[in-house]
């Protein structure tokens, strides 16, 4: 008797788990785009489209190897719009298949869903762990017990030690874990990042660009500039071209952001990265080899790395400690309402225009834009975490909720109490100036603090630190702030409490 082999849009791995030992010969493969999963959130259409044309060309690739690939497109009038029951359909209409086998998937409401699967189809069904990433829930939750605070710099220790990465015997190579501390350079004037070339589009992914088109053609983004490799060889051309021109700068500007420059020298691997076209080690291994031929240097490379196997291991690690309890927390009691230019990027502030505008294009934003434009906004004006997580997981390429979430509800919005990080990541005006060139061409004055043209991030910042004083007083971290707070007059706090009032009326916040 063969297997039901069913490959989820975010698990397009030769190596997965759930293909390891499959045989083409009994085994038969199911991928299916169904419309519960393309719009349980209205996504964005680069998403879908990516995802889709992704799978296209991965069941193709199966296809080529010998595999019977039943794969279900979402034209197909036979389409049952659900996966339990195009998984149903299969085993009825294949014969000779005694039960299904999947690889965990990366979504606590679909893992408990699975879950159940097994009752309501009648035959085993087998979820095995997905080993593409470097530590498993249960090796996280290891690590974690009898912490008090978990902090993502111990965690990547472990990680370098685990996986050899850039250690020099017990050693990190150069002496250091950590060189985040020279990260953190302006672009210079006149600079010009690299050219970042985009694949050719196959017709396969012409025929998606319609299908998304005539579907989910109100759904936000543009399908105009579409640049995503959707196939393994393309995405490791997009991650050599990275290696050579991108790296050697990636640490010095990471933090940086300027207008019209939606890349900068940033990997843009998330998305292949986490639909399993590339995997974290290649990655990493492809980055140490920069390191070691002398192609870029320590702190762009350790930095890159961090982020591969820290961060994104330990945000994964997170959401499966914590789900779901984490999903329904809410640290500062944020109920106002996500302001409709998320949606449309019709503002004055021309930072957060900026990242929105990258946002619908592209289906992407670098780390900064995310987390200290539009999350560092939606924090000090107390936007409800369930809108803010909504926008985030609909709008980036690379959005799936086990790293999204996190992301979003943990490091931007602290709405997880100092889980993900001990304070707020708030800032007002003078960061944003200091990182980017975006406060030149706005029409507010990033000096100004209160008044008709002061920036709003000014503004906003002092009024979340007086309307979260109870909360965040106490934090050993933020003893500054409010030393800096109780300078100011009492009609220094009316006129910021007051000014921000009208400008949340006005932004449709409150
Ligand atoms: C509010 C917010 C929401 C986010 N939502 C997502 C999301 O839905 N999906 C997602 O993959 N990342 C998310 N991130 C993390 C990070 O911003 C993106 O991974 C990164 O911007 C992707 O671009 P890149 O591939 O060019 O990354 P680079 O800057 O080149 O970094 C390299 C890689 O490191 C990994 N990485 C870096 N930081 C993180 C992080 N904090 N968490 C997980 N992985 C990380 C990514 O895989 C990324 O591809 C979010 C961050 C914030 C602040
Ligand atoms: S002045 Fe304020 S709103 Fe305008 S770009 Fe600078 S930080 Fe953003």
């Amino acid at each position: 008797m063969g297997t039901l082999r069913l490959v989820l849009g975010d698990q397009l791995s030769r190596s997965l788990s759930s293909l390891a030992d499959a045989d083409p010969k009994r085994d038969v493969v199911l991928m299916a785009e169904v419309a519960e999963e393309a719009t349980y959130v209205r996504h964005h259409k680069q998403k879908i489209a990516f995802l889709f044309s992704a799978m296209r060309h991965f069941a193709a690739e199966l296809e080529a190897e010998g595999f019977t690939v039943r794969y279900r497109t979402i034209d197909d009038p036979a389409n049952r719009g659900s996966l339990v029951e195009e998984v149903r359909a299969t085993l009825t209409s294949e014969k000779g298949l005694s039960g299904v086998c999947v690889t965990a998937c990366g979504e606590y409401r679909l893992a408990q869903e699975i879950g159940t699967w097994e009752q309501e189809l009648g035959c085993p069904v087998s979820v095995l762990d997905d080993d593409r990433f470097l530590a498993t829930p249960a090796a996280f939750a290891a690590w974690a017990q009898g912490r008090k605070q978990l902090t993502m710099e111990y965690f990547y220790r472990e990680m370098r030690k685990k996986t050899g990465l850039l250690m020099d015997g017990a050693d990190p190579v150069g002496g250091q874990w950590n060189y985040d501390a020279e990260n953190r350079k302006k672009l210079p004037k006149g600079y010009t990042p690299p050219h970042r070339p985009a694949p050719t589009l196959t017709q396969q992914t012409q025929n998606v660009l319609a299908v998304v088109e005539e579907r989910f053609g109100d759904h936000f983004g543009t399908l105009t500039d579409f640049r995503y490799a959707v196939t393994r060889d393309d995405a490791l051309r997009a991650l050599d071209h990275f290696i050579e021109d991108c790296l050697p700068n990636f640490g010095d500007y990471q933090d940086a952001m300027a207008t019209g420059e939606d890349f900068l020298h940033h990997s843009l691997v998330s998305a292949y990265l986490n639909a399993g076209l590339l995997g974290p080690l290649e990655i990493c291994e492809a980055a140490e080899e920069a390191y070691q031929s002398g192609a870029a240097p320590l702190n762009a490379v350790e930095g890159f790395i961090r982020q591969i196997i820290g961060w994104r291991e330990f945000i994964r690690g997170l959401y499966w400690l914590k789900m779901p309890q984490y999903k329904e927390t809410n640290a500062l009691k944020a109920t106002n309402a996500l302001p409709e230019f998320y949606w449309t990027g019709e503002t004055d502030m021309h930072c957060m225009a900026e990242a929105i505008r990258a946002t619908r294009d592209y289906a992407y934003a670098h780390h900064i834009q995310r987390l200290m434009v539009t999350g560092n906004f939606a924090l000090l004006a107390g936007v409800a975490p369930e809108a803010v997580n909504e926008w985030y997981l609909i709008v980036y390429a690379d959005a799936y909720e086990w790293v999204q979430l996190p992301n979003t509800h943990g490091m931007a919005l602290w709405a997880d109490g100092g889980i993900v990080g001990t304070k707020p990541y708030a800032a007002s005006g003078a960061y944003i100036n200091r990182m980017s060139n975006y406060c030149s061409s706005c029409r507010y004055i990033v000096s100004k603090k209160t008044g008709e043209d002061a920036c709003p991030f000014n503004l906003l910042y002092w009024d979340f630190m007086m309307r979260n004083e109870k909360k965040l007083r106490a934090n050993p971290r933020m003893g500054m702030v409010f030393r800096n707070l109780d300078k100011k007059t009492d009609t220094e706090k009316k006129t910021i409490r007051k000014e921000s009032r009208a400008l949340l009326q006005s932004f449709g916040v409150l």
